[in-house]
């Protein structure tokens, strides 16, 4: 066997660099967060090629600042945190300085053009492969502040992840279409917007655009992203905890109210509507996340079994209900570190989640209990 040496840096950053940015999806879905966490209002999503010959999102967001720009792509730099007790507060979707990093790495070429309410005009940056600045222009394309990436020809330097991705198009841009679902949800006031594009014999042909206006509140986004008839077959419920089920004797962080904010079948939806196809939307703090590896993936089945209950529904009906629920609690009570798609959530108060979603329930469907005296008197 070899001696054990220490690995190269170039080698350690290009082997982790594709464990960030592993797919096409996953390079929209850290520059829609970046374009997120800088108070964007408006996002385009522009894919050529299904983002294999260039992936660019723009949006109008604070724009990155001239002194920033030098360290805007650079490894494990961030604006977001600066010391590891700063995760306890952190309430952006970014804070470990890797996208913009790893996506240098891993494309053939990449732009930033961007502008401050500060600045007199955008300034165009072409990064290299370290994320250093390899030239900057002046680009006089921007009215308000924002920022736009431009990325192309992503994993050119990994055949294999390429290929993959090539052979994956149709898979890939579902996921992206559903990528902007979820965001588009819990972002109400968001206008966000997905151009396709496809070259042919050297000219790009334009599909229809998809685009979720800024809406003014939840059950209006269901409404446009899907349709009138779903959103009246739905209840939105909030529900926070009291300061009675806040307190548990063995926690020592300082307890803060846990709230839900839920969009659920109603009582008298139609179940073929709401079991029609896969639209269940599970997130903390507004950050989607990958609930069968979750904490989370109880209340999935509480609400299908509660709703199949309600509506004495066969139980093989394997599908899952349509459910919007997001988790609200402090930022200090749950770990996202667990992928490096921050996607899969380790919960603090699971115990308290689950009790104040079971009394959201009770609100929607009637109390579990009196549910179930109800059915025994049907049955005598
Ligand atoms: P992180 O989001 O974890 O900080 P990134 O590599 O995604 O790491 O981004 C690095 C930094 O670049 C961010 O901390 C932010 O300051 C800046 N940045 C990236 N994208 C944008 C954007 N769209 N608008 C404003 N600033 C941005
Ligand atoms: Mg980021």
């Amino acid at each position: 066997m070899c001696p054990i040496l220490a690995l190269d840096r170039h080698t350690i950053s290009s082997i982790h660099s594709g464990q960030v940015i592993t797919s096409i999806e996953s390079i929209v879905k850290e520059l829609l967060e970046n374009s997120l966490d800088a108070k964007a209002n408006n996002i385009d999503i522009r894919l050529v090629d299904d983002g294999l010959d260039t992936v660019e999102i723009r949006d109008d967001g604070s724009g990155i600042t001239k002194t920033d720009c030098c360290n805007m792509a650079r490894r494990h730099h961030t604006s977001k945190l600066t010391t590891f007790s700063d995760l306890d507060n952190i309430s952006t979707y970014g804070f470990r300085g890797e996208a913009l990093s790893s996506i240098c790495e891993l494309a053939e070429e990449v732009y930033i053009t961007t502008k401050t309410e500060q600045d007199k005009v955008a300034t165009c940056y072409k990064l290299d492969r370290k994320g250093g600045i390899k030239s900057e222009n002046t680009a006089g394309t921007m009215y308000r502040s924002g920022t736009m990436v431009s990325i192309h020809r992503p994993f050119v330097n990994l055949p294999v992840r390429r290929q993959v991705a090539e052979k994956a198009r149709t898979i890939s841009i579902k996921r992206i279409q559903e990528l902007a679902i979820k965001y588009g949800l819990s972002h109400p006031f968001l206008r966000l917007s997905l151009h396709q594009l496809h070259s042919t014999l050297g000219q790009l042909r334009k599909q229809p655009t998809w685009v979720k206006p800024s809406t003014s509140s939840l059950l209006e986004g269901v409404r446009i992203i899907y349709d009138s008839t779903l959103a009246s077959m739905v209840e939105e419920c909030s529900l926070e905890e009291s300061f009675d089920q806040q307190l548990e004797p063995d926690v020592t962080s300082s307890p803060q109210p846990i709230r839900l904010h839920c969009l659920l079948p109603s009582k008298l939806s139609d179940p073929s509507y709401i079991f029609k196809g896969d639209r269940v939307f599970i997130y903390v703090n507004k950050r989607p996340i990958n609930y069968a590896k979750s904490d989370l993936k109880e209340m999935v089945a509480m609400v299908r079994r509660r709703y199949k209950r309600t509506l004495d529904l066969d139980d093989d009906v394997r599908k899952v209900p349509f459910m919007y629920i997001d988790v609200q609690t402090g930022f200090g009570d749950y770990d996202v570190n667990i992928e490096p798609d921050k996607s899969v959530v380790m919960l603090l108060h699971k115990d308290r989640i689950l009790t104040l979603f079971e009394d959201l329930l009770d609100r929607i469907y009637g109390s579990f209990f009196s549910q179930n005296r109800q059915n025994e008197v049907l049955e005598k």
